[in-house]
């Protein structure tokens, strides 16, 4: 069946249910950003020119808000607990259901089982038949409940899994032997799933999908009503929990508070938290309407370093704040940071929003060493003086979302994921291994592949760096797709190897120039944009991507 852009959520807004903080904070949401969304859908509608896109089945099983799971999330939505994962739920939804997909909404086990077909109270029972759904978004709560609940069959159906995972997970810790024999074992990874099934909040490694979520948009009027309406001297400190506001922020909020009138939006009982000072002007917990509000008066919205990669900097630099944020040295990851420990990752994290820092910088953000007060008070002094437009990268916006998640929907298929074994494919043109840029490869074909072949650049990493560093700085982005493509002799044609062995590791394809020995991968599960090695220079396959749409490459469409 074709599927039919809906913008009515109604039906929607009676399928997320009620009873949980979680829930009615969700179609808050949802509600006030309909009109929003419904504009979206006609504009995509009208790009897509008519084309055919089917209508999947769909259960979207919501693992952290079981009960089952504990969900310590729901009873903290008006204390200050965090709220990103529910907003980027809230949307997900809301886009899988203007897109026009047949939705099943799941909250808990028992709900879960139900749809799965497996009858009520034979809680082990394996599933036996054909999998009702075409495609399952979950998370990594939610993979647990299935495992217990599907048994063996899981593995049968493991390919219509997508994994909503905030912080992404790398190759190397999602393949369960490997990860368990290098050191790459945490508590959450070894699916064993295709890198690209999880889906993350923001592009981080683009071995996983970018997912992602939506901020507020606004028309001409109100950009330039916000303008006029900026208070230059008003700063809103990110922490909604007053423990983000502990333990050495007095120095720089002192400095701040030289120049600027400070807002807060903390969470408090009855009287104000002691970790906030007394010139804060604090307003509790705003609901996020009222937020956006505040945010669109402030000229700053300055982070503490603390939460990490959180929705609320793209929502302020799209009412006009500036986001002042500090800069770490060295980058936080989960080697040296409590945080990111576990985390089945080593993302190097390199200030509070590297999004923000990479992918929108200044004049709308600055990233600075809080350590240093002069750098510090001259960031103020600064951000005083610059006029900025309200900001919102095209893949933020509802339209950019929609998008993208019918771009997966409708290519990232079987075909696709898990990802076949090497193609060799060749010739590819490989000049010399010490320049950058490397050429394409003009002459292959894979009609199924998707992002499409013409999206290809070969490069060649410098030792020790990944294929995420080494395609952005030349202006792509690594695509773990493209891999199975360079993973072939013809692709090292130009290095001269003395030796071409194929291995299990992730750091391959690639080649050590020292000892002239060139690695071919022999596990496409292992395929890693983010793998690096100080001896090694990586092959990497690199593609284009649109402008605000790094998710898919200019043909991708
Ligand atoms: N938020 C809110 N009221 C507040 C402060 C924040 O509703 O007083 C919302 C904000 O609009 C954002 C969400 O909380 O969408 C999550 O924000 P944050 O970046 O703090 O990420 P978290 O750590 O909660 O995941």
């Amino acid at each position: 069946r074709q599927a039919a852009f809906r913008t009515d959520l109604s039906v929607l807004l009676d399928q997320v249910g009620t009873g949980k903080e979680s829930l009615s904070f969700m179609k808050r949401r949802i509600r006030r950003l309909a009109q929003q969304w419904a504009t979206a859908a006609n504009r995509l509608d009208t790009k897509l020119e008519q084309r055919w896109r089917d209508q999947k089945k769909i259960l979207v099983h919501v693992g952290f808000l079981t009960e089952e799971s504990g969900d310590v999330f729901s009873p903290k939505v008006l204390k200050g607990g965090p709220l990103g994962e529910m907003v980027q739920w809230a949307d997900i939804l809301t886009a899988l259901h203007v897109l026009g997909h047949n939705l099943k909404i799941s909250m808990s086990v028992k709900e879960l089982q139900g749809f799965l077909g497996v009858p009520p109270g034979r809680g082990s029972c394996p599933l036996t038949g054909p999998l009702p759904f075409d495609l399952i978004y979950t998370d990594y709560h939610g993979m647990q409940q299935m495992k217990q609940h599907m048994g063996l069959s899981l593995k049968k159906h493991k390919c219509h899994i997508r994994v909503i995972d905030t912080f992404g997970t790398e190759p190397a810790y999602n393949h369960e032997e490997y990860a368990t024999l290098h050191g790459y074992r945490t508590n959450w990874g070894y699916w064993n799933l295709n890198a690209r099934q999880y889906m993350t909040m923001f592009p981080h490694t683009p071995d996983n999908s970018f997912m992602g979520f939506v901020s507020e948009e606004l028309n001409e009027t109100e950009k330039r009503s916000i303008q006029q309406n900026k208070v230059n001297n008003m700063a809103v400190v990110y922490g909604k929990e007053a423990s983000m506001w502990k333990q050495g922020k007095e120095g720089f909020l002192q400095i701040l508070h030289r120049y600027m009138e400070v807002h807060g939006t903390v969470y408090y009982e009855t009287q104000r938290p002691p970790e906030v000072p007394a010139f804060v002007k604090n307003h509790g917990l705003l609901p996020q309407h009222e937020l956006q509000q505040l945010l669109r008066k402030a000229k700053l919205f300055i982070g503490f370093g603390f939460p990490y990669e959180g929705p609320a900097p793209l929502e302020a630099i799209a009412n006009g704040c500036i986001f002042l944020q500090p800069k770490f040295h060295p980058p936080h990851s989960s080697l040296n940071h409590e945080f990111f420990r576990g985390k089945p990752t080593s993302r190097e994290v390199s200030s509070q929003h590297p999004y923000a820092e990479q992918y929108i910088g200044r004049p709308h953000v600055m990233t600075v060493d809080y350590n240093n007060s002069l750098e510090f008070d001259s960031a103020i002094r600064e951000i005083m003086r610059t006029k900025v437009e309200p900001y919102l990268p095209y893949e933020y916006t509802c339209e950019g979302m929609l998008e993208r998640v019918h771009a997966y929907i409708q290519h990232q298929v079987r075909t696709s994921l898990p990802p076949s074994h090497t193609v060799i494919v060749g010739p590819l043109f490989v000049p010399l291994p010490n320049s950058t840029a490397l050429g394409w490869a003009s002459n292959v074909t894979a009609p199924a592949a998707w992002p499409p072949l013409t999206s290809l650049r070969l490069l060649i990493s410098q030792e020790g760096q990944s294929c995420v560093e080494a395609c952005q700085s030349a202006g792509f982005i690594c695509e773990p797709a493209h891999f199975r493509f360079i993973n072939n002799k013809e692709a090292l044609l130009e290095v001269q190897c003395e030796v071409i062995d194929s291995e299990i590791n992730h750091i391959l394809p690639a080649f050590s120039v020292v000892r002239r020995e060139c690695g071919l991968q022999r596990e496409p599960l292992l395929f890693s944009c983010a793998g690096h090695s100080p001896k090694y220079r990586r092959l990497c396959p690199c593609r284009d991507f649109r402008r605000g749409q790094v998710a898919l490459c200019r043909d991708c469409l």
